[in-house]
């Protein structure tokens, strides 16, 4: 095992011990990154969950030790040899500099779905949208995240749209699935097909037959634009979004937004044989080392690897501490509101709720 350095030696050994525990890989990450995985481990250790860690560096701090992709080789290593990765945000330099990691490793991974849920948790945290509960489903390894763009002239830049039919049919009937499994009773399917009839054209096409193979659940198709508008508008009226990678990704961002905090929601990277869980957030340089972050986003994430594991009933346990925190008005900075809220927590004694209310 390898140790946590921020727990003591009891609780690296405590309650965990008597079941068969699955090594997990962790990434504590940059920015606020290493303040919100610490929080998250605490709670899975305080909960019990049968885990044990491998620790990985990636991101900037590897970078600028030379590995210009942002993770050492070893690290790819530890990551394929266990079966769950759990990963902090890290810092990708904007409009420059060296490659998202992200990316690369949702691609490396073959993770390629994306599943970002977004609820609003009324009435203990501030939302315009007490009834929203959708899931989006974004596709993550094709369209213009597939890393073809250059540099034609210091002028002209130039990047490739790659939509697949295998990639979108394992994507649709992937959220088709997720619907069924959940109880969800319809899946709505976002593209901009009217000006792009190619990649987007395809990507709907597909979409309508998957859809005809689903009877029981409900389908239909809006216009990125117009359905970016309504998710902020009327996010209630959506259940399940399947859509391509960037628009994806876009609105995930609006929804846990509209949601209540962008701080708020967990992210599942699913492929064939690994699966990656993180928050939907970045790095948040602007209040990192503060004791301010919101540690929420990668504990849902942690609780949606929980039930891939197989350990619903820890996932459920932590959920619901969690929510009985929120109830209870402890709320860190994000989401503070003086009708909601009884008392704004750091980091750190959000955490220490949460973990008292297991
Ligand atoms: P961001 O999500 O890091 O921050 C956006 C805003 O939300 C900031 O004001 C921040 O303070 C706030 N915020 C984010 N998470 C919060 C939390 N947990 N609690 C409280 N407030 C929170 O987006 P950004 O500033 O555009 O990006 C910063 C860096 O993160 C960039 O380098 C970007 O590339 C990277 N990024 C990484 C990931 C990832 O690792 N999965 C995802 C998105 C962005």
């Amino acid at each position: 095992m390898v140790k946590n350095p921020t727990l003591d030696n009891d609780k690296q050994s405590s309650a965990t011990e008597s079941k068969v525990k699955t090594t997990i890989t962790v990434a504590r990450g940059d920015g606020i990154g290493p303040e919100i995985m610490d929080a998250t481990l605490r709670i899975l250790e305080a909960a019990g969950a049968p885990l044990d860690y491998e620790y990985i560096s990636i991101g900037k701090q590897v970078y600028e030790q030379g590995h210009t992709s942002g993770i050492a080789p070893e690290a790819w290593d530890t990551i394929r040899r266990n079966p769950v990765f759990l990963k902090a945000p890290i810092t990708t330099p904007l409009g420059g500099g060296y490659k998202s990691l992200n990316v690369t490793i949702r691609k490396s991974l073959n993770l390629f779905a994306n599943v970002r849920p977004s609820k609003a948790y009324t009435p203990f945290v501030d939302s315009a949208h007490p009834d929203m509960d959708l899931v989006i489903v974004r596709e993550n390894e094709e369209d213009l995240y597939a890393g073809i763009e250059h540099q034609q002239t210091p002028e002209v830049t130039q990047v490739l749209k790659l939509i697949t039919r295998p990639g979108t049919e394992r994507i649709v009937r992937f959220a088709f699935e997720y619907a069924r499994a959940h109880g969800r009773r319809r899946v709505t399917c976002m593209t901009k097909d009217n000006i792009m009839k190619h990649t987007d054209g395809l990507f709907h096409r597909v979409f309508e037959e998957i859809a005809e193979e689903y009877t029981d659940i409900e389908s239909d198709h809006q216009i990125i634009d117009i359905g970016a508008a309504r998710v902020a508008a009327q996010p209630e009226q959506f259940d399940v979004i399947v859509t391509e990678n960037l628009y994806g990704d876009i609105l995930s961002d609006i929804a846990s937004q509209v949601a209540g905090s962008v701080g708020l929601a967990g992210s599942a990277n699913v492929g064939e044989n690994i699966a990656m869980f993180e928050a939907v957030h970045g790095s948040a340089p602007d209040i990192a080392g503060q004791d301010v972050a919101n540690p929420s986003g990668l504990l849902n994430g942690a609780i949606q690897m929980l039930v891939h594991l197989g350990e619903a009933e820890i996932a459920e346990t932590i959920a619901n501490a969690w929510l009985t925190t929120l109830e209870s008005g402890i709320h860190t900075a994000d989401i503070y509101h003086p009708d909601t809220s009884t008392h704004q927590a750091g980091t750190l004694a959000f955490t220490q709720a949460i973990i008292d209310r297991l």
